[in-house]
């Protein structure tokens, strides 16, 4: 599997809790439109040299084939249907992209119209993502959201009457001052409106954004750990019993509506990624894109990738990242990792085998090493002692015990 991600930087208001890259702004989008278009071609361009230039004489030049296409962002649903257009225009005029692709796009439901939707369907659109976060009025200005709980409910049944027939909502828990019976609720509520997948997050307080300072100054407090994980425990328990299979520590889906693109991302596959602040990784190597627009613009102009940085990993960077990757997803595929690292999970996780299958955390079947939803609730824990057995059976060490718990933090956000 293989994926194309492309990052939009433009959001109507930043809500207080965000990190990602977005401006708060709407009239630089048709000029960023512009400067995708020519970074697809740089990127495809670049793809081809790289492919040429491993060719052997016994090797044919074949293009590589992508299912997965993710506009995320910032706001996607900002884009009219004629600005989308012409970026799905350009990339399938450059890149092979699989005929029963899941094409997603991540929407705000106070951007969307029916006609707009009906258009983004019939270009293709297939998936879409809402960032709902909450169904109390409350708890939506808390976290400065420009939505209303009424305007989610229309977005989502406008959606459907569009046509499209697998729906997300992003939703989030452990605010400050939430009170258990209102997560409760806003569970309901998502089941009750028969949404195809469900992303549940904690909220983090992420460094440098207004919720932060909130926070520092005392003006709001952190739900306990507690709190916390009672919460997170409730929504497996509820969603299990709703029919929603929980496939990644915060994500669940009905009818097995997984999202492929972030299986790929999970699975250690290769994504392209366009627009200022995307990551890709491609050929073994993980490439970032400028972060600020203007940077972005201005190498994309000048014909250059917009690239900050680039490392190629290593063999071994690659073995832990899977196994902690897959473990906290669909599970650890032991063929392809034995295929892939000569490494039996059998024989390495041995210990934590005999510990957590009986214990129901984990199953362990002739394909896959994975959590259950037991599992999922301790999945740090269990992926911590996973590359730490790792580590002693191929005798090489992966990070430092401080860089390990950054990364796992990282994921958990
Ligand atoms: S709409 Fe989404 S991307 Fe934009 S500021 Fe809010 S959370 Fe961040």
């Amino acid at each position: 599997m293989r994926g194309l991600y492309l990052h939009i930087p433009f959001c109507q208001h930043k809500c207080v809790y965000c990190d990602f890259y977005s401006l708060e702004t709407t009239h630089l989008i048709e000029e960023f439109v512009e400067t995708l278009l020519v970074e697809i071609r740089l990127r495809a361009a670049s793809i081809s040299a790289s492919i040429q230039a491993s060719e052997t004489s016994s090797t044919l030049h074949t293009p590589l084939q992508f299912h997965t296409v993710f506009f995320g962002g910032g706001t996607p649903s900002l884009l009219s249907p004629q600005q989308m257009e012409r970026i799905i225009t350009e990339l399938q005029r450059h890149f092979v992209i699989d005929a029963n692709a899941e094409w997603t796009m991540e929407c705000n439901p106070g951007t969307v119209t029916p006609q707009h939707l009906r258009a983004y369907r019939e270009l293709g659109i297939n998936r879409l993502s809402y960032g709902v976060q909450s169904f109390h009025e409350d708890e939506l200005r808390f976290l400065s959201r420009i939505h209303s709980t009424d305007e989610a409910r229309e977005a989502i049944k406008l959606s459907r009457d569009a046509g499209f027939e697998n729906v997300n909502l992003d939703l989030m828990f452990a605010l400050p001052n939430q009170r258990f019976e209102q997560w409760k609720s806003t569970l309901d509520i998502a089941v009750s409106l028969h949404t195809d997948h469900i992303s549940a997050y904690s909220l983090i307080f992420e460094p440098g954004t207004p919720l932060n300072t909130m926070l520092q100054q005392g003006k709001v407090q952190k739900q306990n750990e507690e709190y916390d994980a009672e919460m997170y425990s409730y929504a497996i328990d509820f969603l299990g019993r709703h029919g929603y299979e929980q496939y990644e520590v915060s994500n669940f889906a009905k009818d097995g509506k997984y999202c492929a693109h972030n299986c790929l991302y999970w699975q250690g596959d290769e994504y392209v990624s366009f627009g200022p602040s995307a990551h890709g990784y491609l050929f073994g190597t993980r490439y970032w894109n400028a972060r600020s627009l203007k940077r972005y613009t201005e190498s994309v102009l000048s014909g250059a990738l917009p690239l900050t940085n680039s490392e190629l990993l290593s063999d071994k960077e690659r073995m832990f990242e899977r196994a902690f990757l897959e473990l906290r997803a669909r599970g650890i595929r032991k063929a392809d990792f034995m295929r892939d690292f000569g490494i039996s999970i059998d024989n390495a996780l041995a210990p934590l085998l005999r510990e957590f299958v009986p214990t129901g955390e984990l199953t362990n079947s002739a394909e896959r090493v994975q959590c259950t939803p037991k599992g999922y609730a301790v999945c740090d824990a269990l992926t911590v002692e996973a590359i730490h057995l790792l580590e002693k059976y191929s005798g090489v060490q992966w990070k430092q015990q401080e860089e390990a718990e950054e990364l796992v933090q990282e994921w958990d956000e």
